[in-house]
């Protein structure tokens, strides 16, 4: 199957609420709604020339550790300096991106959401944590072999990635610069080893991060992808509001909504949101498409 670009419509960004942590999902859920969706285009932080090879990320947790132990964060939140908030386009072409976040409670697999994507083939990019692989194995393969969809990493342990233990939606982030290198490292490997390339896009749990944390996934040759379009409001959302608010994405948009609560309003509001984006003339990429 070929990724396609059909089309789709977006309107206006509706307001980002949560991350993708939903009350129940995680091990210490409890969403609130807080941030103003970032709206400016994307990035402007280049990736690493040296990429990670197919068995190693780029730099050691030594070497991480030896260059950023002792640095002080100067922003937390939802827009670190260097990651990606929208494509770099002003045309109608909106990236889908779909977190499975894993643990407790936030291992489901939303196949009726898949199947649409499949059916109606809009490409998006699924950010799959480490423990949402492990209790997905056979899902997981066949995802990995589309190629209309793009496997990201959504981290080992779901954690914000944080150089100083802040945390978001009561999540506890990482400690250090040395937890932020296993955070991101450690499912970096692990797609690795099951994709035979190290994937471009790494998002945190919650998408919380500072911006010491942000250059370590540069380092490890990642791009952080934030996103422009909550879409369901940590797979909190009602069918309608998902619909509602993915309908409404500007060209350029990157829309976060869940894969993984498939008893939540993501795949029906999916459903009447598609159709609509493309009878409006927009198209669906995934983030390696647009994103360079
Ligand atoms: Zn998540």
């Amino acid at each position: 199957m070929t990724p396609s670009r059909r089309a789709v419509l977006a309107a206006m960004a509706g307001s980002v609420l949560a991350g993708c942590t939903a009350p129940g999902s995680e091990t210490s859920g409890g969403a609130s709604a807080s941030g103003a969706p970032p709206t400016s285009a994307a990035t402007t932080t280049e990736a690493p020339t040296s990429a990670p090879s197919a068995t190693a990320p780029a730099v050691t947790r030594a070497e991480i550790v030896a260059r950023y132990g002792h640095a002080v964060p100067h922003t937390w939140g939802l827009q670190a300096p260097g990651t990606v908030h929208a494509l770099p386009t002003t045309k109608r072409v909106v990236a889908l991106t779909f977190d499975a976040c894993g643990g407790p409670g936030g291992s489901g697999y939303d196949q009726a959401l898949i199947d649409f994507l499949r059916k109606r083939e809009v490409p998006a990019t699924l950010f799959l944590n480490s423990r949402w692989i492990d209790a997905n194995p056979a899902v997981f393969r066949r995802l990995a072999a589309e190629p209309l969809f793009e496997i990201a990493n959504h981290g080992t342990r779901h954690r914000p990635l944080s150089v100083t233990g802040r945390s978001a939606y009561g999540i506890p982030g990482t400690r250090s610069a040395g937890e932020v290198y296993d955070e991101i490292a450690g499912n970096q490997a692990k797609l690795t080893r099951l994709l035979g390339a190290p994937p471009r896009f790494f998002r945190s749990g919650t998408a919380y991060c500072d911006d010491v944390a942000a250059r370590i996934v540069t380092d490890l040759g990642e791009r952080f992808a934030a996103f422009s379009v909550n879409g369901d409001g940590g797979a909190t959302f009602t069918p309608e509001q998902v619909r509602s608010t993915v309908a409404s994405a500007h060209g350029g948009s990157i829309v976060l909504c869940h894969m993984n609560h498939p008893r939540g309003g993501t795949a029906r509001g999916i459903a009447a949101a598609v159709p609509h984006l493309l009878a409006t003339g927009h198209s669906f990429v995934r983030l390696s498409d647009a994103v360079h």
